[in-house]
């Protein structure tokens, strides 16, 4: 299989995620603890990442939703929660981790589905950002990178559950699709 052409470097990253992690550290300081909830599967790496350079104390949980293809883009929700936390997260400090935000419905569901279980408080956190491609402007507290309108692949995204586990973030092009 040919790699993808890199768009973040594996320093890169890490040199990111390590930055992120300091500013969660700061401001969750006071908190006493810290959920932090990622998005299945492609958060999977990012928050293995982020989570090993955090100092505060926190938990981990996961969930897993899935989105509606173009033609069912008239439904109500775009997006459907197929798998929930395992523990409460009422009034726990809630960190919502993404790998990428695209279009933002599958984040500004989230937000609101989150928001319904009344958290001590309620941040988003994503890895990358496509701001050409935003349908849905959902603000981001924590944000890795902004790219342009392309599929990227690694670093726990995919293109039919291939390149995962690229240690590097690369822009698949057509060709290899
Ligand atoms: P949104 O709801 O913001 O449109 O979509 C977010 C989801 O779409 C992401 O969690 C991810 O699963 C998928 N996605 C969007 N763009 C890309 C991309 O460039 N590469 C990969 N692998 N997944 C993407």
């Amino acid at each position: 299989m040919d790699a993808p052409p890199v768009l973040l470097s594996e320093a890169e990253i890490a040199k990111r995620v390590k930055s992120l992690a300091e500013q969660i550290d700061q401001t969750y300081a006071d908190a006493g603890s810290l959920v932090l909830i990622g998005v299945l599967k492609g958060s999977f790496i990012f928050l293995a990442d982020l989570a090993r350079n955090l100092t505060i104390p926190h938990r981990i949980e996961f969930i897993a939703v899935e989105s509606y293809g173009a033609k069912e883009s008239d439904v109500a929700d775009p997006v459907r929660l197929l798998m929930d936390v395992r523990h409460a997260i009422d009034d726990e400090h809630v960190l919502l981790v993404e790998d990428i935000v695209d279009t933002g419905h599958t984040l500004a569901y989230l937000k609101r589905l989150f928001t319904a279980h009344d958290p001590a408080s309620l941040r988003t956190c994503s890895l990358l950002h496509k701001p050409e491609r935003t349908e849905q402007d959902v603000a981001l507290d924590y944000l890795g990178f902004t790219i342009p309108d392309v599929w990227v692949v690694g670093y726990g995204l995919d293109y039919a559950e291939r390149y995962r586990t690229l240690p590097y973030i690369g822009e698949l092009p057509p060709e290899m699709r």
